[in-house]
């Protein structure tokens, strides 16, 4: 399959959006930038456009996908039984990173949530996204536009690199702003409970949602035959090629140690880099979680690249948006954290 390239810029935009909202309507797959991660399309109403979009990416069919909306207008038709703190939710984080888990609707098709009787939903802000959702007329379908189990996308080229071939079309975009996928919060719970953490924090929700749980994978593995309450989070997630150790622990300490690694490349916070002697990247600032995020799946992508064969990551507090940057990290190293 040839994957077209869609341009963005103010000659080809009009014809670019309807270009993709074409082979949308058609049943067919386009990667397209939000605000989070680009993501990978295609219609939600149909099995057999939803099924492309799991072979592209090799995604586990078990694994369910965030359906996309431009209004809440739109969210009568892709879920039901639909609480009030919804509207109070989307008043104050939509568009936004912030996903919903609801009873699904019945146009639904049954692949995007894996059987489940519940659908994830979110409206995105990135201008492009909402554009298409509204010129295809059709709530999106959307998971990462990634090989399953690599970093996730957060520029064009990223989804060139996985999916080249694999896809219908890529709207080339510009970089992500946030970096990290969406916030997904379950209300078929009680009390609600955070799956995943994002931009949207855990210390915003509870605004909103004053018993909001934190599910206990979102910071340690299941143990096995544990059941996910996300079936995402039970995979092995955003992890480079190469071996990825977490390191929790003081600055000083950090750099001492990956001082002593050999063949090793350290991620480390800006402020860190020259007491730094091995190869090393900078991911942020570390009074800045959401410098670390906007740049951590790039970093993740660039440790592959290098000659080292480990890499150590000094670990974010786990607060703020800098508990969803802990959470990646923590699958990428496959749950391998070094304490100083
Ligand atoms: P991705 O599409 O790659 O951003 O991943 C979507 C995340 O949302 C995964 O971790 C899914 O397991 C989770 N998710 C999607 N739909 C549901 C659902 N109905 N119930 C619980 N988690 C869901
Ligand atoms: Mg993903």
């Amino acid at each position: 399959m040839k994957t077209k390239q869609l341009f963005l810029n103010e000659e080809q935009r009009q014809g670019s959006l309807n270009t993709a909202a074409e082979i949308l309507k058609n049943g067919g797959t386009v990667a397209v930038p939000t605000e989070t991660v680009y993501g990978l399309a295609a219609s939600a109403l149909s099995d057999s456009a939803v099924a492309k979009i799991f072979t592209a990416k090799g995604r586990p069919q078990d694994n369910p996908l965030i359906v996309h909306i431009s209004d809440v207008k739109m969210l009568f038709k892709v879920a039901k039984e639909i609480p009030d703190v919804v509207f109070r939710l989307a008043e104050k984080f939509w568009p936004g990173p912030l996903t919903l888990v609801l009873p699904k609707g019945e146009n639904v098709c049954e692949s995007v949530s894996a059987g489940l009787d519940t659908v994830a939903v979110r409206c995105p802000k990135n201008e492009t996204a909402l554009e298409l959702i509204k010129t295809s007329g059709l709530p999106l379908a959307a998971p990462s536009a990634n090989l399953s189990g690599s970093p996730s996308p957060t520029k064009a080229s990223h989804v060139v690199a996985d999916l080249n071939g694999k896809i219908d079309a890529v709207l080339m975009g510009e970089d992500c702003a946030v970096g990290v996928e969406s916030t997904v919060v379950t209300l078929v719970t009680h009390p609600p409970r955070l799956l995943r953490p994002g931009a949207v924090t855990a210390e915003q929700l509870r605004e909103f949602l004053p018993d909001l749980v934190i599910d206990p994978a979102v910071l340690k593995e299941l143990e096995s035959g544990e059941q996910a309450a996300s079936p995402g989070m039970k995979y092995k997630h955003y992890a480079p090629k190469k071996q990825v150790f977490l390191v929790e622990g003081e600055s000083r300490a950090f750099c001492d140690y990956v001082n002593h690694r050999e063949n090793a490349v350290a991620l480390c916070f800006e402020d860190e880099a020259e007491k730094i002697t091995i190869e090393k990247l900078v991911y942020g600032s570390s009074d800045s979680a959401e410098t670390l995020a906007k740049n951590l799946f790039d970093m993740l992508r660039k440790i592959d690249t290098l000659e080292a064969d480990e890499a150590y990551v000094h670990a974010p507090e786990k607060t703020g948006v800098g508990l969803a940057v802990y959470n990646r990290l923590i699958r990428a190293a496959g749950f391998k954290v070094i304490t100083l």
